[in-house]
């Protein structure tokens, strides 16, 4: 089916992500960072002084959750949404599985006529309690993140002692079929660039597609900065000085990911490079905000008000008018790195990944 929802420059909508929180139990520091000085990991990683007190903790205000979209209202969105085209549901956050009976949700969504693949990312935390019933209410995809396999560095990374649990999440989902399972990792100079090959061997180990993901400007604490992005060429020479590793081709032209696969046909790796090597050119993706905003883009300065449309009861025709009205104006792409670069006030736990 041709997509109801074209751009300007022809791009075709068929990917949309759905933040249902923008609550987190984690407070990664490339993301929400805990403190000032978490935030500012410079002076981070020098280690703490003898007699330093410790570091004040950064409260972050979430939205009163009158102001978060509803489910009925988020099934209603990603009906009109498959009705012009979407095809792919990736349900995020903030933290998703924080939010209450979301099962019940992915159960809605994955009756919804059109929708092909229905995928939710998490940091893995609280998955065991929710396992079951998520494969039961159709979830296909489970995406996991993970930074570290070294518990010390996993709390710097994170803010949280969770590695264990997130571990046998991972092994968890692969007792559940969600196959196939990928592992997201972000890539940051003097974090965890030192753990890339461990990463690796840990993916070939486990039967897992880990992905490297170089780290973009979307942090709470504004502390970005390029020299701190290991580019994908750094990591691929990397990698390649360690591992056998063949070029995939592409699946299709939106994928975010450049794979490639080991020689001896154990496992498989990906490498997300917006910063470094931008794929807006294909980008087919679409975002809607906890707080019912669609952004057109990750790094958007302007935002589309659904929420209003949706409690005002607007007929379909109208939430379908200013669907293919707020896709037509869709940014030709980002200018991360350049000086007419602007960091958006809402940052990647409010977006959703
Ligand atoms: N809490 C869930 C998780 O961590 O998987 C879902 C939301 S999180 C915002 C979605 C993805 O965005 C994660 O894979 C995370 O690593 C990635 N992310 C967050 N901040 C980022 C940044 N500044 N640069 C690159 N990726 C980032
Ligand atoms: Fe939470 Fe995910 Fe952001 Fe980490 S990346 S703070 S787990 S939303």
């Amino acid at each position: 089916m041709s997509s109801g929802l074209r751009d300007s420059f022809g791009r075709e909508i068929r990917d949309l992500r759905i933040s249902v929180t923008d609550r987190c139990n984690f407070r990664c520091l490339y993301c929400l960072p805990e403190t000032e000085e978490a935030s500012n990991f410079y002076r981070a990683t020098r280690g703490k002084q003898e007699g330093e007190p410790a570091p004040e903790k950064i409260r972050y205000t979430w939205k009163p959750r009158k102001e978060i979209l509803t489910y009925e209202e988020i099934h209603r969105f990603v009906s009109i949404a498959a009705s012009l085209g979407v095809e792919k549901l990736r349900i995020t956050g903030g933290e998703p599985l924080l939010r209450h009976e979301l099962p019940r949700l992915i159960q809605g969504l994955s009756q919804i006529d059109g929708i092909q693949d229905l995928a939710l990312t998490s940091n893995g935390f609280s998955f065991a309690r929710h396992a079951n019933a998520l494969k039961e209410a159709g979830l296909n995809r489970m995406p996991f993140s993970l930074d570290s396999l070294d518990p010390v560095n996993f709390h710097k990374m994170t803010g949280r002692n969770g590695l264990e649990e997130v571990l046998e999440s991972i092994q968890l989902a692969k007792r559940l079929s969600f196959e196939p399972i990928k592992v997201n990792a972000v890539v940051i100079r003097d974090m965890n660039d030192h753990e890339l090959e461990a990463l690796v061997e840990f993916g070939r180990s486990q039967g897992i597609v880990m992905r490297f993901i170089e780290f973009m400007p979307l942090d709470a604490g504004k502390a970005w900065q390029k020299e701190k992005v290991v580019s994908r060429d750094e990591m691929l020479e990397k990698l390649c000085s360690r591992f056998d590793l063949v070029a995939l081709p592409q699946k299709h032209a939106a994928e975010t990911a450049q794979r490639w696969r080991h020689a001896d046909g154990r496992g498989e790796i990906g490498i997300v490079a917006p910063v470094s090597a931008p794929f807006c050119g294909h980008c087919n993706r679409i975002r809607l905000t906890a707080d019912g905003q669609l952004r057109t883009c990750l790094f958007s300065h302007h935002e589309h008000d659904f929420k209003s449309l949706l409690r005002q009861n607007a007929s379909d025709q109208a939430l379908e008018d200013l669907l293919v009205h707020a896709v037509r104006g869709k940014e030709k792409g980002h200018s991360i790195g350049q000086a007419s670069f602007v960091q958006p006030d809402r940052t990647m736990s409010f977006i959703g990944g």
